[in-house]
């Protein structure tokens, strides 16, 4: 828990949020600014600033993160979607807590 990070207000319940799925190690939401008309965020309840940060104590982690992008992908269904992870504010991160943008349906903007 990060008490200056938005996703960590979220996963506590400091912020309210509708999440599309929670597990004991993962939310994810939909996008607040989507991209697409599908566009939904895998995050960790553990607070890890960035890809870059990341360990191998989290390979375990990273994968169920990314096994969950096709599962709720169908689930919004979606016959296809693009997965995106921003490292480092060079990468167009904005918010330093990991997360996987999943995206489909059709874009809205160019940003993904
Ligand atoms: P980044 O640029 O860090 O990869 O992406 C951060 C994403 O988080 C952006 O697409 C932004 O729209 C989204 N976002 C920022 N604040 C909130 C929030 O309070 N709720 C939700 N659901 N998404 C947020
Ligand atoms: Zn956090």
């Amino acid at each position: 828990m990060s008490e200056d990070c938005i996703f960590c207000k979220i996963i506590c319940g400091a912020i309210p949020s509708k999440k599309i799925y929670e597990d004991d190690e993962v939310i994810a939401l939909n996008d607040i600014n989507p991209s697409a008309s599908v566009h939904f965020l895998i995050v960790p309840k553990l607070h890890i600033a960035s890809l870059a940060s990341c360990k191998t104590q989290h390979q375990a982690l990273l994968g169920h993160m990314l096994l969950l992008a096709p599962k709720l992908a169908k689930e919004h269904g979606l016959a296809g979607f693009k997965t995106l992870i921003n490292t480092g504010a060079a990468g167009g991160q904005e918010v330093f807590h990991i997360h996987i943008h999943v995206l489909g349906g059709g874009e809205k903007s160019p940003k993904a």
